[in-house]
Formats: structure tokens, C-alpha cells, sequence
């Protein structure tokens, strides 16, 4: 019996997690949080302009979850903007579509996330070095798993 990961690909870590609001006290400031498949959602479909159908087969996810998904992040979005409230993107359950490596050596290279669970790399494809590390998305390292959690005042991944 296989079981539906949970997890929904994304290919995109914005740089820039938290926005906030001008004029208003810390001690008045209300929070929106995001998820990182919220995020990327907005960014497919509102961005991209692609269509939802294109969109959930990026996510790999059906197209009912993605027009979920994309509905709670415009009522979000919606939310923070005209209720004055900071918005957090952090967390959710989303793995990425690939993964940066580098070796010692400077060469680099991206790994499919098929890939990284089935085989992740040992060596280095160009000059066949075993010191290789993880370099993107940012604090994912190894030993760490690659699944972002959504940690509750965390820092989400
Ligand atoms: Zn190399």
C-alpha cells in the first residue's frame, strides 16, 4: 500500500521570509504566516501565469489541492495587506524540486529531488570527489533530512 507523500514540490525559496508593515508597534503587530507551498503557489499562478492544471503538476499535487492551496494563500495575502498584519513565510510540507550541490573543488550541480531520494550524490560529477555539500536551499544540510516541517516558532525548515 503506498502512501501519498504529503509533501508538495517546490522550486522556488524566496530569499526574503518576513514582511512587515510600516507605522505599526511591534507590540500592535499581527502575523500572517505563509507556507513555503503557499508561497510558491502565488508565485506559479500569479506570477508565472501559468495555468492551475500546469501549476499542480509542478507542485505534484492534484488540481483540487492546488486551488486549495492557492485560495489560503490569496485570503492570506488578502489578509495581511488590508489588516496591516507582517507576513511570515516560512514552514508547510513541501520538498524541492531540486537540490544544489558543491564539491571541494568549486564545480556545481543540481540534483532532482527523484534523485536525492532514490540515490543522493556521493561524488561529485565532475571530478569524482567525496567532499561534496549542500548548498541550496539554505540550511538544508546533511543529517537534517530535506523535508520543511512545519515547526510551530521554528524556523520552519
Ligand atoms: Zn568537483
Amino acid at each position: 500500500m503506498g502512501r501519498q507523500p504529503l509533501w508538495r514540490r517546490v522550486s522556488f525559496m524566496p530569499q526574503i521570509t518576513y514582511f512587515k508593515p510600516a507605522g505599526i508597534p511591534l507590540t500592535h503587530l499581527q502575523e500572517v504566516c505563509l507556507s513555503v507551498e503557499e508561497a510558491e503557489a502565488i508565485r506559479l499562478k500569479d506570477l508565472e501565469g501559468l495555468e492551475q492544471e500546469e501549476c499542480a503538476q509542478k507542485m505534484n499535487i492534484s488540481r483540487t489541492t492546488f486551488a486549495r492551496v492557492l485560495g489560503s494563500a490569496r485570503q492570506k495575502m488578502a489578509d495581511a495587506l488590508l489588516g496591516g498584519k507582517a507576513i511570515r513565510i516560512e514552514g508547510g510540507n513541501f520538498e524541492m524540486a531540486v537540490r544544489r550541490f558543491r564539491c571541494i573543488n568549486g564545480h556545481e550541480w543540481d540534483v532532482p529531488f527523484e534523485t536525492m531520494v532514490s540515490a543522493p550524490p556521493q561524488f561529485c560529477p565532475a571530478c569524482k570527489t567525496g567532499s561534496i555539500m549542500s548548498l541550496w536551499p539554505p540550511g538544508l544540510g546533511w543529517g537534517r533530512g530535506g523535508r520543511g516541517r512545519h515547526r510551530r516558532g521554528g524556523r520552519g525548515w
